[in-house]
């Protein structure tokens, strides 16, 4: 079975042609600049060299028109017919609370999607865009939505509802919600498997380290907490994110610097975090680099954000009662040991010891990264985002 998977952002579309069950990916791709002037398909087919085309494309409906040609195509193709693609699988960010798993998309779903744009107005409406432009271009084929948030909607109460008065929860739903749940929730699976258990067994801190960042403690399979709140700004330092500061500095800065509600927002999501505090990069490498010539605004950023990772790994393991296995995963987390060595240094007392030679032999790959005398197991799982949303969208129309 072909499942297509699409991933919308507000200027370009990710894809990734699976064939299931053997987890196979056939081609991949990109077209960035939707809309805009040099508009691009970068487009690789498993067994043939990577092709880029320019073209105009001025909407995502034009852009999955593009990835539909470019799959079809003599040259560069993987399929002869689009009939060969059994459904569509679309990364949704926001499920809210009555997304608690992934569903077939009907027109009462899209409904309930559209609803759900005022919690998340800078992802959900390019999501809903990009189903609306398969649902065009492939008319007939099944899409299924898969949803960042719906792995951690088993969290308890007291984890996900802030001490704000309980009135704003009724009335706007504001609770912490959680998101890069697909990659918590693959990795978590994997690195038990990688350590011959189930997830039911054991208990774990998940890191994604990516531009966007988040922790999960994963409870015997359940995410109990995790580092995303009611929008991805909260937890970790991020690349250009700020992540956990006191919410006073906001009134206090918009007080100062007469910032309006769009600056506030902008500040803390784009010009914080590594690059804000560095000056330098919101890019890891860049970072790693500029402290290595003696940059001190880097090695800044680099210390705060490792410590916050070390704060959260601590808390967690203290929330679960006891930690069994710490999983880095995503592009900082994967490819990164210093980053890694960072993040643990000091926690021996709790029985997480990372073995030197083995952390710097792994990049972008899975492996087992603590001493075998390590208490807490240390793994390494690449992300795959793309592959749970094949899987969960095949489930489904196996089911129908
Ligand atoms: P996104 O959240 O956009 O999917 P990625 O998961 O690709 O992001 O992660 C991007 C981050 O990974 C960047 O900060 C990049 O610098 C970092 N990164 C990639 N390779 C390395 C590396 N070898 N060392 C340190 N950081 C790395």
């Amino acid at each position: 079975m072909k499942i297509l998977i699409v991933n919308c952002g507000s200027s370009s579309v990710k894809y990734q042609l699976f064939q299931l069950p053997d987890n196979f990916c056939l081609a991949k791709g990109m077209v960035s600049r939707i809309g805009m002037s040099g508009a691009v398909l970068t487009h690789k087919p498993h067994d043939r060299p990577e092709v880029t085309i320019s073209s105009e494309i001025l909407d995502h409906t034009s852009a999955i028109e593009h990835v539909i040609a470019i799959l079809l195509s003599p040259n560069h193709g993987v399929i002869k017919n689009r009939d060969e693609i059994a459904a569509v699988g679309h990364r949704v960010v926001h499920g809210g609370e009555q997304f608690t798993a992934s569903c077939l998309v009907t027109p009462e779903i899209m409904l309930e999607l559209r609803k759900l744009i005022e919690l998340a107005p800078l992802h959900n409406p390019h999501n809903i865009r990009g189903i609306n432009a398969t649902l065009q271009n492939l008319p007939g084929i099944p899409n299924v939505a898969v949803f960042d948030t719906a792995f951690h909607h088993r969290m308890p109460e007291y984890a996900f509802i802030y001490p704000l008065p309980y009135i704003l929860y009724r009335k706007y739903r504001i609770r912490r919600y959680g998101f890069h749940g697909m990659n918590h929730h693959y990795v978590s699976k994997r690195a038990a498997e990688m350590l011959g258990t189930t997830r039911d067994k054991i208990k774990m801190i998940t890191c994604h380290l990516g531009n966007g960042a988040s922790m999960t403690a994963v409870d015997k399979g359940i995410s109990v907490d995790t580092t995303m709140g009611f929008t991805p700004l909260e937890g970790l330092m991020m690349g250009t994110r700020c992540g956990d500061i006191d919410p006073a500095i906001i009134l206090h800065m918009m007080g100062k610097e007469e910032l309006s509600l769009h600056e506030a927002n902008t500040m803390l999501n784009k010009h914080s975090g590594l690059v804000g505090v560095s000056g330098v990069s919101s890019d890891m490498r860049e970072i790693i680099e500029e402290m290595n010539n003696g940059t001190k605004s880097a090695k800044l950023a680099f210390d705060i954000y490792c410590y916050r990772v070390k704060k959260y790994l601590g808390a967690y393991a203290a929330a679960m009662g006891g930690l069994d296995c710490i999983v880095f995963s995503a592009g900082i987390g994967e490819n990164s040991a210093v980053v890694r060595q960072a993040c643990v240094s000091g926690m021996e007392f709790m029985g997480v010891e990372l073995d030197k030679g083995l952390n710097e032999a792994a990049k972008n790959k899975e492996s087992v990264i603590s001493t075998a005398a390590s208490k807490v197991k240390v793994v390494v799982v690449p992300a795959n985002e793309e592959l749970v949303i094949a899987m969960d969208t095949a489930e489904i129309i196996n089911k129908k």
